[in-house]
């Protein structure tokens, strides 16, 4: 049990871990911190967060759990904020899509609190933002990763996987780079390319018709493309030499495909698209039956 729950940024990251705890029966008090006050007064509204700070000192105080929630490219900032008036036993958390650039500036920020910093990455999320989008069923059934650095207290991490699991999720342990590099190619990547191709059609003279003519197909590759742009900017910079690397290699694939295109070789195309479409198929598979 929680008696004092800080959020930094009550977005939907930050307000749908708040709603789960809050479920769970898990919490006594929520604070929200925010950037945004129209944000800030909408999370009170909707019974995200109990009340909100705009002090700092005063909102972290006597706190036993602080997750920071906002953008990586914001996690410097807050740290540095937060830094002088963390008490010795306050844990400290965050959710970042990023876990070396974070675990670096907790050592930069954080120096004398990393046996109770647990870097930690909820797997769920949606193209949509702030308090409005919080669920307290977002992260049910999905899993949490949490790279916890040699420092740690063990009890701090006990505390927020129990936090996490109580929100319904798994959680499952890598490290910082093992992170980073898997999630460059199965989530930064992907990002990366539907904004990629939305950009490529809305820069054209005839986007208007071309955009009026896409379907079901162009709704669901550019579905992430409607994300938020501050927080995919942070994400890619802060993995850029993740991604670089994954970017290398997907666009080697894509010569291979323009090769058989210019070859006229639609055997070798369909042999792809198959070895494809199998892997696809057992991954949906899979994923249902858990
Ligand atoms: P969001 O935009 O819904 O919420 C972020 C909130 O942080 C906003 O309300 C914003 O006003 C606030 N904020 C920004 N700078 C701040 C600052 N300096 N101090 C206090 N508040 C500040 O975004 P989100 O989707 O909830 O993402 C939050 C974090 O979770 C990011 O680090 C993101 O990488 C990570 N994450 C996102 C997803 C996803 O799919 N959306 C999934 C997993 C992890």
């Amino acid at each position: 049990m929680i008696n004092k729950l800080v959020v930094f940024g009550v977005g939907l990251i930050g307000g749908s871990f708040a709603l789960a705890l809050r479920k769970a029966g898990m919490v006594r008090e929520i604070v929200g911190v925010g950037r945004s006050a129209g944000n800030l007064a909408e999370a009170l509204r909707l019974g995200v967060i109990d009340r909100f700070e705009a002090d700092t000192a005063s909102a972290v105080q006597d706190a036993d759990l602080v997750l920071l929630a906002v953008p990586v490219g914001q996690m410097a900032t807050v740290m540095a904020s937060i830094s002088p008036h963390l008490s010795a036993q306050t844990i400290v958390t965050d959710a970042g899509s990023t876990k070396c650039d974070v675990v670096a500036l907790a050592h930069q920020y954080l120096p004398g609190h990393l046996a109770r910093f647990v870097p930690a990455h909820p797997i769920a999320g949606a193209e949509k933002s702030g308090a409005a989008a919080a669920s307290a069923e977002l992260y049910r059934g999905r899993n949490v990763v949490v790279t916890p650095m040699p420092e740690i207290d063990p009890a701090a991490v006990r505390t927020v996987r129990a936090m996490w699991e109580a929100c319904g999720a798994t959680v499952r342990e890598m490290t910082p780079q093992a992170h980073d590099e898997a999630f460059a190619a199965v989530s930064h990547l992907p990002h990366l390319l539907a904004f990629a191709l939305v950009e490529d059609i809305a820069a054209r003279g005839n986007s208007e018709e071309l955009f009026s003519y896409a379907a079901s197909g162009f709704r669901d590759f550019t579905r992430i493309a409607g994300s938020s742009p501050e927080m995919w900017r942070d994400i890619c910079m802060a993995n850029r030499t993740a991604l670089l690397k994954e970017l290398e290699v997907y666009q080697a694939q894509l010569g291979r495909l323009r090769g058989m295109l210019e070859q006229a070789d639609g055997s070798a195309l369909e042999r792809v698209f198959s070895h494809a479409s199998e892997a696809r198929n057992k991954w949906i598979a899979e994923k249902n039956n858990n």
